[in-house]
């Protein structure tokens, strides 16, 4: 089999953070393949999965937009390409988000998991926080969450499964080969969720 194609976007946001825990959880896996910061609708469209990290969703959405990489990620994701959107990423993955504080705005998404999601819901910057959760759906039991200006989800569609939740705020969701979190797994030492997420590009090859 050749090696898996995992891409970073590399827009804005803690990417160098994304690209280094995913090599190191491939290579923990034994799996062969490559990691890269990927930008533009060409790259993306090579690709195997995709990594949409933590950062400004509002930025990294705009820029995405403007250069044709979101029509294409919504391409691969139609085509069932696995990602992993981490807190921005998650937003950007979402049907509906509005702010906490600012409300409704318009802001460009990828329109696939259904869920509504509240952004910076735990507060600013300065309400960032860290907490034990659980994934134990996909076999995490106990997991460190980062939560930095964290989203979380208000409401999740029938085909949407709740991963976990915290204060009953739901804060990791999986739809299909989609997950979402409100958290910073890159930001641990912890490398489980790149590491389910990385299966769930090798069972889709
Ligand atoms: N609050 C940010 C947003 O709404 C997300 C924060 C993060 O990714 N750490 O885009």
């Amino acid at each position: 089999m050749k090696g898996v194609n995992i891409g970073i976007l590399a827009v804005q946001g803690d990417v160098a953070e994304n690209v280094s825990a995913t090599r190191m959880a491939m290579d923990e896996l034994g799996i062969e393949g490559i990691v890269s910061e990927v930008k533009s609708p060409d790259q993306i469209a090579d690709l195997d999965g995709l990594v949409i990290p933590g950062g400004e969703s509002t930025v990294i959405g705009t820029l995405s937009l403007v250069n044709g990489s979101l029509k294409k990620i919504k391409e691969k994701i139609a085509s069932g390409m696995p990602v992993l959107g981490t807190c921005a990423g998650m937003i950007l993955l979402s049907k509906k988000a509005k702010d906490k504080v600012v409300g409704e705005m318009e802001q460009p998404l990828l329109d696939y998991l259904d869920i509504r999601i509240e952004r910076n819901a735990f507060g600013r910057q300065k309400d960032s926080f860290e907490a034990e959760i659980s994934l134990e759906k996909i076999g995490i039991p106990a997991f460190r969450g980062v939560f930095i200006r964290a989203p979380s989800v208000l409401e999740a569609g029938k085909n949407v499964e709740v991963l976990s939740k915290i204060d009953e705020k739901i804060v990791a969701v999986k739809q299909g080969n989609i997950i979402g979190t409100s958290f910073h797994p890159e930001l641990t030492e912890d490398l489980s969720l790149h590491k389910y997420f990385l299966t769930l590009v090798q069972k889709k090859g």
